[in-house]
């Protein structure tokens, strides 16, 4: 790996402090932001309209990273998973939803995550290191090219490996450079940070002009089983995080996501159903029911369609928005909770095995 600096990872004002200190005029650093977000190069020598000079100066001082396809996988449903490398050998996956209805890139923040909820693969893998905002951003690009869609309207969630408020500030200003207008464009609105609820983090966020749709992965209703279940929870409980998300300043017409995991028998009672209306009580939430997506070496199991429905119905009789989430690409393990780079070394080899065998490799 070089030792320059990625120019992929500087916001628009970076960019321009960096040409100045260069000697050039700042008005370039729109164009370059342009070239490397927009059109998606990833090298000076296409930016045709700097001169030569500048271009060999400019590759003398800055490399622009992009994230590496090396294997693409499309599911029957038409859900595509991208494994890609980064500029220091390590792996993660993006995956893109099409049809949900809108179309829908879902991107990782970290190199495995340090989370470790009970019923997530990407948790198993435990954390490598963060991404940087470059690597966030550009795995946006990098979907877009592939798919031929640079000048198609997507969503973006992060909702891939990693747990986006634990690498906050680049996460923060990965979105600022998808968002800014001489690239991608991509309007805060259309962007959903998922979260544990790292709670310190997640006031911070509260504060933030660039504001995504938050969604929250509660998965439990009481204490007790969310600690077991989101060991975070140990540190940041439960109560903390739903009085966190009734004073989270939610704009006008829109609401925070409650993701909830079903875990046969375990979470997915009426009882359950009944406690979760209760703690939603004065958030303008709404629910996100996840069957579990089923893996092996993860202890639980997916419920009934009948108890999915029944939790549901319980719900929307009490007032309560719920949806139930169709889960797409299990058939290339690019559902929810099921993204983990295969081959890496970091796992053991027992776990490398039984991963193998549930692929019938
Ligand atoms: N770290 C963030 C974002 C990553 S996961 C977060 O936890 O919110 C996105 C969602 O998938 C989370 O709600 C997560 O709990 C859920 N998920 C994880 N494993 C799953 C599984 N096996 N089946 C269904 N959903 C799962």
């Amino acid at each position: 790996m070089t030792a320059r600096p990625d120019l992929a990872s500087f916001d628009l004002p970076e960019i321009e402090q960096a040409l100045v200190r260069l000697g050039h005029p700042r008005f370039h650093g729109r164009q370059i932001f342009q070239w490397i977000h927009k059109r998606g190069v990833t090298n000076f020598a296409p930016m045709s309209d700097l001169s030569r000079e500048m271009r060999e100066q400019l590759a003398e001082a800055f490399d622009i990273r992009t994230p590496e396809v090396i294997r693409t996988e499309r599911s029957s449903d038409g859900t595509t998973k991208l494994l890609l490398r980064l500029a220091d050998g390590k792996q993660i996956e993006s995956v893109f939803i099409p049809d949900t209805p809108s179309q829908t890139f879902c991107i990782s923040t970290q190199v495995g995550c340090a989370m470790k909820c009970a019923f997530c693969l990407t948790g198993k893998m435990g954390i490598d290191r963060d991404l940087t905002a470059g690597e966030i951003a550009g795995q946006v690009r990098v979907l877009a090219r592939e798919l031929h869609m640079l000048d198609a309207r997507f969503n973006i969630v992060l909702m891939g490996m990693g747990e986006p408020l634990h690498n906050y500030d680049a996460t923060m200003k990965a979105l600022r450079i998808l968002n800014d207008e001489h690239g991608l464009a991509i309007s805060p609105r259309r962007i959903t940070l998922s979260t544990v609820g790292v709670l310190p983090a997640l006031e911070r966020l509260a504060t933030e002009p660039v504001m995504p749709n938050l969604a929250i992965s509660l998965h439990s209703t009481t204490e007790e089983q969310r600690d077991m279940l989101v060991p975070i929870n140990r540190k940041y409980g439960l109560k903390e995080l739903l009085d966190t998300c009734r004073r989270f300043p939610v704009k006008r017409r829109e609401r925070i996501t409650f993701e909830y995991v079903m875990l046969n028998e375990l979470n997915d009672t009426p009882e359950d159903a009944r406690r979760l209306v209760r703690l939603l009580h004065g958030i303008r939430g709404k629910v996100n029911l996840l069957p579990l997506n089923e893996a092996a070496g993860i202890p639980f199991d997916r419920p009934s369609d009948e108890r999915v429905n029944r939790f549901a119905r319980i719900l929307s009789d009490h007032g309560v928005t719920v949806s139930v989430r169709k889960s797409r690409g299990r058939d290339i393990r690019a559902a929810c909770g099921q993204l983990i780079t295969e081959t890496q070394k970091t796992q053991p080899p027992g776990r490398r095995l039984a991963m193998l065998m549930e692929q019938g490799v």
